[in-house]
């Protein structure tokens, strides 16, 4: 099809995730047709660089002919069969080497094709895990106000987007919110007297859980869902301390803890799990995007002994399945990914250039409408206010004329593909590939400024 073609199909027959089509009545949309390495090019040669790693998913860059070479070899030998009663050896060696790679006892690696079922399997997991020690009635899963954990009708139910769940109400009831770890805009007393002491914010926010798990009923609360950063809202990373302290509640408590790692696993934060990086242990870690570097869809939840301890006995299994879930193709990539990781050092890189990552963001600081730059690893929010003294944010007109009517569109215009969002507070997005370096950050430093800078005239 040429360009044209191609435009006028797409208006006509493809629907869009998440998208107003309507912008796209008279607009042009973005057609991204190569990748390599850093960048994307689109349609008409264009290059842009991907400052989101597409949607946290390219860790190990576009283009790379070894991944491709993989699938390849791997289709023509076995291009599909199920994990239901049968098994092939690549879903196999995966399983073992994601099982030597996640923290502590998460051994047993239950295969899906994305982030949402791997969420909604470890609800089901949850649910199914404490009726067969004796807790029937515990059920109940919390997590965090403007988290994102998936849109199928379990994982939005646990999702703490309110925007994103109205339509499809009434949800999957017993989701319950607790507070996130915003510091920049923590409650008034929650973060010491100043406002800053992160440590004492961790703890409040921590103790938060225990108060909805009380408020609750321990008998009926089956897991908490965290990502280690979060992503929504803009990347808030754990305050010291706030992990080990929601381990001290699950273990109080019998309340699984999940670490929702769809974004946070293969090196997004310098480490293969996110867990790792903050050194706390979860029950249950789901993740996906990364696994492959995003050349073919897979997810997994990668549960403890103890949780699979019960499905290994007498006539009991986990009744839960997908098509899909470890497709031969997939955890052939994904090995082959996971060789490129070992390989390169992609998760030494990460950890080697980080500062320097967030030392050219945090220049950015100069502008007015720089509220906040917050992250860890390569993955970074930016936060946009009207006024930086009093953190003032914008109103929902501001948002709609500087975001989607400026901000998204100059960036790219500008050469960059990054996210500004406005779910929570207005924030700008960045997590690009793994394999970028200080030549990247300083072009995104670049193009954030000049684009941020033009963005004030029209607030
Ligand atoms: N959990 C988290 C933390 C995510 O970021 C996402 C997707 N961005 C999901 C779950 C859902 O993953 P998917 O889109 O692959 O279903």
């Amino acid at each position: 099809m040429n360009k044209k073609s191609l435009n006028t199909a797409a208006r006509d027959h493809l629907w869009m995730h998440f998208t107003r089509m309507s912008a796209y009545a008279k607009a042009p949309i973005p057609m991204i047709v190569r990748g390599e390495g850093a960048y994307v090019f689109d349609v008409n040669g264009k290059r842009y660089l991907d400052g989101l790693s597409g949607l946290f998913v390219v860790q190990a860059g576009h283009g790379r002919h070894e991944l491709a070479d993989a699938a390849a070899k791997q289709a023509s030998e076995l291009a599909y069969f199920p994990l239901w009663s049968y098994a092939h050896p690549k879903a196999v060696e995966l399983a073992d080497r994601l099982a030597d790679l996640a923290p502590g006892d998460l051994n047993r690696v239950f295969f899906t094709t994305s982030g949402s079922e791997a969420v909604e399997s470890a609800w089901k997991l949850a649910r199914s895990y404490f009726k067969r020690v004796g807790k029937p009635a515990k059920h109940k899963v919390i997590s965090r106000h403007i988290a994102y954990h998936g849109t199928s009708m379990g994982a939005l139910s646990i999702t703490g987007l309110p925007s994103i769940k109205e339509d499809f109400e009434p949800l999957v009831p017993s989701g319950i919110r607790v507070p996130n770890t915003n510091l920049y805009r923590a409650p008034n007393g929650t973060a010491g007297p100043d406002g800053r002491d992160a440590e004492a914010f961790g703890r409040w926010a921590a103790d938060r859980i225990a108060e909805a798990i009380e408020f609750e009923g321990p008998d009926t609360v089956a897991a908490v869902f965290l990502e280690p950063v979060q992503n929504s809202g803009g990347c808030f990373p754990p305050p010291p301390g706030y992990f080990q302290r929601v381990r001290e509640i699950c273990d109080e408590y019998d309340v699984l803890l999940v670490s929702d790692e769809v974004i946070c696993a293969f090196g997004r934060l310098g480490e293969y799990f996110g867990a790792t990086r903050y050194g706390y242990q979860p029950d249950v870690i789901t993740c996906a995007k990364g696994m492959t570097s995003g050349y073919v869809p897979l997810g997994a939840m990668i549960a403890s002994d103890r949780l699979a301890a019960p499905f290994l006995k007498d006539s009991n299994w986990f009744a839960h399945g997908v098509t899909f879930g470890g497709h031969p193709v997939a955890s052939a990539v994904a090995l082959a990914n996971l060789d490129i990781f070992a390989r390169e050092d992609l998760n030494g890189h990460v950890r080697k250039n980080e500062a320097t990552f967030q030392s050219y963001l945090e220049r950015l600081h100069d502008l007015p409408i720089v509220g906040d730059v917050r992250g860890d690893g390569y993955f970074y929010g930016i936060e946009l206010v009207k006024d930086k003294a009093t953190k003032e944010t914008f109103d929902d007109d501001e948002c709609e004329r500087l975001l989607r009517g400026f901000l998204s569109k100059a960036l790219f215009d500008g050469g960059l593909y990054c996210r500004a969002d406005d779910r929570g507070d207005p924030v700008v997005q960045l997590a690009p590939p793994l394999i970028c370096d200080e030549t990247h950050f300083a072009e995104i430093e670049q193009i954030l400024r000049s684009v941020l800078s033009e963005a004030w005239s029209h607030v």
